[in-house]
């Protein structure tokens, strides 16, 4: 059974269709890239797949139990699950939190009881930090250094699936280099799975082991990287 399962997903702004009839399948450690123009659908994939916005047709699954839109208990169970990492590291942190709060916090909003210093110091050390910067505010960090925050963040509550946006297309070259091997790094060691949007084909292979490609709301393609990006 698929970790992550997606059926039939349809969602409609007034007047138009951004996603029509996309299905697909996640198992436990898998890395899916979902790649296409502008416009064809691939953040609205990324939103359903999160349910931030309830599809107009269409389920979104997890171990096999359909998320509920409507149910605030079905939403807290799906989101522990499933993580994200915004795509502009720079404007997610409340520059009047502290690091270690802001790590804490999904573990918070989740209700997990406890104090979390122990596990906030093992997650930045895990995301490459040292485990003082839990004392520290958001604005002492750079670009980089601010997305293994909210990388650590994300793995705050132990998700299975982190669903991401375009996580390094706001940062650049080797740093943006260093962040996807993070994600690869983490994957690899815990079984997270991974859905990452990006328009790079180098992140793409680099850090995804297959791939979905979106046009005008639909899956006109998918497989292995290197198949998909091969030449016919
Ligand atoms: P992509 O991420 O591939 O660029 P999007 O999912 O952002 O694609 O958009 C898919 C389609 O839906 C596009 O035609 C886009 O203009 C439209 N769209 C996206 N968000 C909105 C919105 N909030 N209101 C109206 N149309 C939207
Ligand atoms: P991306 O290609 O990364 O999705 P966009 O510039 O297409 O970026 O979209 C940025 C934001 O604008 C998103 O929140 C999207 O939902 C919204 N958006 C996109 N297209 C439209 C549209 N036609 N009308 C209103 N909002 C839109």
């Amino acid at each position: 059974e698929p970790l992550l399962q997606a059926r039939g997903l349809v969602h409609r702004y007034r007047g138009t269709t951004a996603l029509d009839g996309v299905s697909l399948q996640l198992r436990a450690g898998e890395r899916l890239a979902v790649v296409g123009g502008s416009g064809s659908g691939k953040s609205t994939l990324a939103r359903l797949l999160l349910a931030l916005d309830t599809p107009d047709a269409g389920t979104v699954a997890l171990d096999g139990r359909p998320v509920r839109p409507g149910s605030p208990r079905s939403l807290r169970w799906f989101r522990r699950r499933v993580q994200t990492v915004p795509q502009d590291p720079g404007r997610s942190f409340n520059p009047r939190m502290r690091v270690g709060q802001a790590v804490a916090e999904p573990l918070a909003c989740l209700r997990v009881p406890g104090d979390h210093g122990a596990r906030v110091a093992e997650l930045l050390v895990a995301v490459g930090l040292e485990p003082d910067a839990a004392r520290r505010w958001p604005h002492e960090f750079s670009g980089g250094q601010r997305q293994r925050l909210a990388i650590a963040r994300a793995l705050a509550p132990r998700p299975d699936v982190l669903v991401a946006d375009e996580p390094v297309s706001a940062l650049d070259g080797v740093v943006r280099l260093q962040v996807v091997d993070l994600l690869a790094q983490l994957s690899a060691a815990a079984g997270l799975a991974l859905v990452v949007v990006s328009h790079d084909l180098g992140v793409v292979q680099r850090l995804c082991e297959r791939v979905l490609v979106l046009d005008a709301g639909r899956v006109v393609e998918q497989g292995p990287v290197a198949q998909v990006f091969t030449a016919p």
